[in-house]
């Protein structure tokens, strides 16, 4: 039965509950008083319940759409204004155990080249990274408990944080690995970690025994209650995400929505972020063998709806995306991307990896960090690099509760400003330092707290004459 206070996962996505939702919308997706109430509510910013979100996603009426096209757009503008934070994944392992079908990691692949970082490696990878201007990485492994134990997790990061390079320094690790138990979340907590990534894949249980045919990841429970042994061991900032493409993607767009009703329910604090991701080519995968393939127009009002539904989670959108669709979703509620990703091991110092076949699925954006960061600013976003709120113990409900009252605006705008002045100080091209100045002089202005302002223009100064060591 459904019961989003359960902490079982087949009572908080309860799938008979799935289900009704898709008959309650498939019945209702005519009704246009009830959608227009529905909008109704998300525009006073109050976000929406996996069925309302339900109801919008199945309505094909062009007036219902444009309106919620709009007030995603304006969700997104008034509680993240108009920066994008930039990361970068970092690859460590592809030892994987486990048999996804659409995952080129998985064990049966013999031919594709298995490679593990050495701590040595890791300072190379992210030096490379940190010469670009990164500061905030995704790291991403393969499930195998002899090659990539937690050990080895947890030493990379160690690794990671301790790499002083010039004016670079990682400040912020977030971490994408299989799911684990609680005690190895509070030590990947008491390491630093921001948020702890995990994407469900398919919420639907059938499907995801039939996608993941062997190896840990098989157990449904044991993974989707995963966020719940993360929040039990301290972690308070988690990020979800389905893989589109493996299912039904309304069916995906519900549970995802129960998920995140039930982390609310229970811990008090829903997802910090929720993750977009298609499924891509890849070494041995074929996206087009998996029937639920979605348009860039599904894509885009998937992204639309979940932006009205949980105005205060974070999005993420990565490169597996090319630059057309993540410009059209960056409208629509995303707050995060990626920038100059590798998804290959290794493949930072010697991009001749990705051309190999070590690579988890193919990036579709291969321009570099200078580029995405010019390209942000001539469309009007602030491309930050801002840690700022993990650095000063903003997570988990601190962060969502600022977030709520509209506070989180007021310490973003400067620190993106303030990131991105250290960004074209030490790593742009002079273009894209001309153009990111101009965009600073411009925005200053508008940080609206006159005192946050002043201290803003006095530390642009700072940084322009050297200084670096502010706790963003
Ligand atoms: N090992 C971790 C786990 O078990 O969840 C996840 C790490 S994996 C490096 C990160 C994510 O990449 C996976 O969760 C999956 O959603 C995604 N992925 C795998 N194969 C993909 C493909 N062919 N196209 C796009 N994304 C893919």
């Amino acid at each position: 039965m459904y019961n989003p206070h359960s902490q079982k996962a087949e009572e908080f996505i309860c799938h008979q509950e799935v289900l009704d939702s898709l008959a309650y919308a498939e019945q209702n997706c005519h009704n246009l008083p009830l959608l227009e109430r529905t909008l109704d509510k998300a525009a006073r910013r109050q976000g929406l319940d996996h069925r309302e979100a339900s109801l919008l996603l199945a309505s094909d009426d062009p007036q219902i759409e444009g309106r919620l096209m709009a007030l995603a757009e304006q969700i997104k503008k008034d509680f993240y204004g108009n920066r994008i934070v930039l990361f970068a994944p970092l690859y460590l392992s592809n030892y994987c155990v486990n048999g996804c079908l659409y995952c080129p990691y998985h064990l049966k692949n013999k031919h594709i080249r298995r490679k593990k970082l050495t701590q040595e490696e890791i300072v190379r990878e992210v030096t490379a990274l940190q010469d670009m201007g990164h500061k905030r990485l995704a790291l991403e492994a393969g499930e195998d408990p002899v090659h990539n134990p937690l050990e080895y997790i947890l030493e990379s990061i160690h690794t990671i944080y301790s790499i002083k390079h010039r004016h670079g320094a990682i400040r912020r690790v977030n971490v994408n690995i299989a799911a684990t138990t609680v005690e190895n979340y509070t030590r990947l907590k008491e390491a630093g970690i921001g948020t702890y990534i995990l994407f469900q894949e398919t919420y639907h249980k059938g499907n995801y025994e039939y996608l993941h045919p062997t190896g840990p990841k098989h157990n449904y429970a044991y993974h989707t209650e995963a966020m719940d042994r993360a929040m039990q061991g301290g972690i308070d900032d988690v990020g979800l995400g389905v893989l589109f493409g493996l299912e039904n993607y309304r069916y995906e767009l519900a549970a995802l929505l129960m998920h995140a009703e039930h982390l609310e329910a229970v811990y008090g604090v829903g997802p910090h972020t929720i993750s977009l991701p298609r499924v891509k080519h890849a070494d041995d995968i074929d996206p087009n063998s998996f029937q639920h393939a979605i348009s860039d127009d599904i894509f885009a009002k998937i992204c639309a709806v979940i932006r009205v539904s949980v105005p205060y989670t974070g999005m993420i959108i990565s490169t597996r995306e090319n630059q057309k669709v993540r410009e059209r979703l960056l409208h629509l509620g995303i707050s995060q991307i990626s920038g100059a990703s590798r998804t290959s091991v290794g493949g930072y110092v010697q991009p001749e990896e990705e051309e190999e076949n070590s690579q988890q699925f193919d990036v579709s954006d291969n321009r570099s960090l200078d580029e995405i960061v010019s390209w942000l600013i001539k469309l009007g976003y602030i491309p930050s690099f801002c840690t700022a709120c993990y650095r000063e113990g903003r997570t988990g409900d601190r962060f969502m509760e600022l977030c709520k009252h509209n506070q989180i605006l007021n310490c973003c705008h400067p620190n993106a400003l303030l990131t991105l002045k250290e960004y074209l100080e030490d790593y742009a091209s002079p273009q894209t330092k001309a153009l990111g100045l101009e965009l600073i002089e411009r925005e200053l202005p508008h940080v609206k707290n006159p005192k946050a302002r002043q201290i803003a223009a006095e530390r642009l100064q700072l940084i322009a004459q050297g200084q670096r060591d502010f706790r963003f």
